[in-house]
Parts: structure tokens; C-alpha cells; sequence
């Protein structure tokens, strides 16, 4: 066992670093006030190949593994959650699901472009009446020989209004359950394919939350991702990555806010000292330093898992279990070790704790991720 970074692994995180503070860090807050989409950073961050970070190479991808996808997370996440959910959806739901299951034409014409940031993609499974218990989709996509005719509304969707491929999980025959849901490749501008308004959100403002509206979508067969009936697999196998990211994500909220908590902690004075050196805010860095550390464990092993072709989907969602509640938890205690600077924007850790909330909810919530585990651990 080797818990070292390789130094090629090391080189990426740097990068990531270097990308997080010089770029994404100017603005943040002003994209989180105004709701804005970090949109001249799309295309730096498809230059430095943080779109495709795991796509092949012969697809405009750049080749690398899950460790590097995480570390790549972790850092974008300690500055900007919302810019990291667009780089997490578009990797893990987006370019993998097409790489992993789509025809050789699908990838052809849609994965380099995703995978360079020419695109991005969004992934479209949940509805009004269908999030944690995903098999009850209402929208339907009537098979018409060469085609097929989608009617139905998404929402909740990262990307909504930003993207240009959308993958979408559909019913075509309902009496077959989770065998009768197929997913589709919709392009931005099909007729009938309508983008509602942005939602105003608590956390990741900048990101680009919409309700999706399909009226008579003719969508070609070749579309269609995998053999007929694959659609929920091709769901919750893609989700399964997902939650690697989405872990990540919630580690880097995690990871900067103790950052930013630590620093403060060695500057602030009370009571004639440091206030790192009152011993109830010094055990408070304990419990997050500590935590922190076996989260990003948690992180690391599902990502190995992935790597080494492991089945991944009980440690992707410990991963998330886990690295989600000690981002919720550890951003409340950053702002309250910056105490009333805590309350404020320009500290940064009130986002944070805002941005927390999400990991808990989105790509399966808590109770949802407890589930994965508890059947995994009765099944064996
Ligand atoms: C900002 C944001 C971005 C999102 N992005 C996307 C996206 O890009 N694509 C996409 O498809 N979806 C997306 N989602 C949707 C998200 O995945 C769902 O909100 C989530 O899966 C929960 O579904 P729900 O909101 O319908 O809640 P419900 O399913 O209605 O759940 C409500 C509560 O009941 C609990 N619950 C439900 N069933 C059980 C059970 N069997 N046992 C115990 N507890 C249960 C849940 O855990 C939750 O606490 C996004 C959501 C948000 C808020």
C-alpha cells in the first residue's frame, strides 16, 4: 500500500491549485451574488483539459485517471463549487456515460467536443415526481421506427440552460419498469426543447440550475444510448461515478473552509492570544483536520476502486456519505470560528457552508446513499 501521490499526481493537483486561486478566486463572490455562470473560465479550464479530464486521448480527452479527476475536484472546489459542479457533471454523468456505453458515431460527434470544452454536457434524470425514487419517470419517448417522440419536463438540471448535448432518461414502455426507461442524446435547439428560468438557489449560485421542457421531441434512433431497455442501468452506473465527483466536491468545500478557518485562527486575537490557542477552538481544528484527512481517504479509495476496475458503487457511496457531512459540518464550524466575520461574504466561509448543503442532496441524497450501502453490506 502506498499513500504517496505519484508526482505526475502531485504536477495536477499544482495546476488545479494555481487555476482555483488565480482564477476562479477574483469573482467568486460576485458570481455567487448575481447567480452568474463562470463563463470565460469554460473555456480555460477545457484548455487545461479539466473537461475530459478521463477521457481517451483519440477523443480530445486528456487521458488521466480517477485520482487525478479528484484532486483536480478538490482543489477547483475549496475556491468555487458551483464552477466544479459544471467540471464534475460534465466528466462523470456526461463525457463518461458516452465513452463508456455510446456507439463509436455518438462518440464521434459528441465526446471531443465535450471533452475540450467546445460543448458542455448535461445530464437529465430527475423530475417533479421522480428524484430519489428514479424508476417513476413520467417522461415518455414514443418509439416511431426511426424515431422516437419525447414529452415530459426535467428539472433540477446542472447545466440547464448552459449546455448543448443533454443526455436524457426517458420511459418507452411502461409496463416494463426500470427495463422499459432508455436514455437519449438531445441537442440544444431541437424543436420542442424548451429551457425554463434559472432557479435562485441557496448554494452554488453560479451554477446553472433549470427546468427542462420536452413538447414532441423527435429524437433519431441513433440517439439512443445502449441497447433498448438499458436506460436505468446506463443511469445508475453513471451515477455511480458521479457521486466520486460530487465527494470530491464536497471534500474541497470541506478542505477550504479549514483552510481558511486555520489562517484565521493564527491571526485573530482574544483575551491577549491567538485564538487558535484556546483550547476549544484548537480542538475544533483537530476534529476537522482529522475528519477532513479520513474523508479524503474515503475519496481516494473509491477513486482507486475505479481505476483499478473495481466494482465501485458501495466506496463512491460511502465516499459521498461521508465527505458530504463533514463538509456540512465543518463549514458551520469554520464560520464560527471566524466568529461575526464568519457572517460575512468576503470571508468566504459563509458560501462554503451554503455550497455544503448540495453534496447532501444531489446524485442521490444522504438516505439515499445509506441505502446503496445498507444493501451492499446485507448482500454479502
Ligand atoms: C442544485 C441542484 C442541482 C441538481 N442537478 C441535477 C442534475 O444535473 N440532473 C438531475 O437529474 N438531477 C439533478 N438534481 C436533482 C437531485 O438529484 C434531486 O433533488 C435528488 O435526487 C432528490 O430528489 P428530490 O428532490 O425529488 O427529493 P425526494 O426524492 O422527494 O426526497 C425528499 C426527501 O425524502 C428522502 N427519501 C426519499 N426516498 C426515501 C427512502 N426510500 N428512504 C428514506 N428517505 C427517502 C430523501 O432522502 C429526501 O430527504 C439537482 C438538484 C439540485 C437541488
Amino acid at each position: 500500500m502506498d499513500f504517496n501521490l505519484t508526482e505526475e499526481h502531485l504536477m495536477i493537483r499544482d495546476a488545479a491549485r494555481d487555476f482555483a486561486q488565480t482564477e476562479l478566486l477574483p469573482g467568486v463572490i460576485e458570481r455567487d451574488n448575481a447567480q452568474t455562470f463562470p463563463e470565460s473560465l469554460v473555456r480555460k479550464m477545457g484548455e487545461l483539459g479539466f473537461l475530459g479530464i478521463m477521457v481517451d486521448p483519440k477523443y480530445g480527452g486528456s487521458g488521466m485517471d480517477a485520482i487525478s479527476y479528484v484532486l483536480i475536484m478538490e482543489e477547483l472546489s475549496k475556491v468555487d463549487a458551483s464552477a466544479s459542479v459544471m467540471v464534475s457533471v460534465n466528466n462523470s454523468l456526461v463525457c463518461y456515460g458516452l465513452e463508456a456505453y455510446g456507439s463509436e458515431a455518438q462518440k464521434e460527434k459528441y465526446l471531443s467536443k465535450l471533452a475540450t470544452g467546445e460543448c458542455i454536457g448535461a445530464f437529465c434524470l430527475s423530475e417533479p415526481e421522480a428524484g430519489s425514487d428514479a424508476t417513476s419517470q413520467k417522461t415518455t419517448a414514443i418509439d416511431k421506427g426511426d424515431h422516437y417522440v419525447l414529452n415530459g419536463t426535467k428539472n433540477w438540471i446542472t447545466n440547464g440552460g448552459r449546455a448543448e448535448v443533454y443526455l436524457v432518461i426517458a420511459q418507452t414502455d411502461k409496463h416494463k419498469g426500470s427495463h422499459g426507461i432508455n436514455a437519449f442524446i438531445v441537442e440544444k435547439g431541437m424543436p420542442g426543447f424548451d429551457i425554463g428560468p434559472k432557479e435562485d438557489k441557496l448554494g452554488i449560485r453560479g451554477s446553472d440550475t433549470h427546468t427542462l421542457q420536452f413538447n414532441d421531441v423527435k429524437v433519431p434512433k441513433e440517439n439512443r444510448i445502449g441497447d433498448d431497455g438499458f436506460g436505468f442501468r446506463f443511469a445508475m452506473k453513471t451515477l455511480s461515478g458521479g457521486r466520486i465527483g460530487i465527494a470530491a466536491q464536497a471534500l474541497g468545500i470541506a478542505a477550504g473552509a479549514y483552510e481558511l478557518a486555520l489562517k484565521y485562527s493564527k491571526e485573530r486575537k482574544a483575551f491577549g492570544t491567538e485564538i487558535c490557542n484556546h483550547q476549544a477552538i484548537a480542538f475544533k481544528l483537530a476534529d476537522m483536520h482529522t475528519e477532513i484527512e479520513a474523508a479524503r481517504m474515503l475519496v481516494m479509495k473509491a477513486a482507486w476502486d475505479k481505476d483499478q476496475g473495481n466494482n465501485y458503487d458501495m466506496s463512491s457511496a460511502m465516499a459521498k456519505l461521508y465527505a458530504s457531512k463533514v463538509a456540512m459540518e465543518h463549514t458551520v464550524e469554520a464560520v464560527q470560528i471566524h466568529g461575526g466575520n464568519g457572517f460575512v461574504k468576503e470571508y468566504h466561509v459563509e458560501r462554503l457552508m451554503r455550497d455544503a448543503k448540495i453534496t447532501q442532496i444531489y446524485e442521490g441524497t444522504t438516505e439515499i446513499q445509506k441505502i446503496v450501502i445498507s444493501r451492499g453490506i446485507i448482500k454479502d
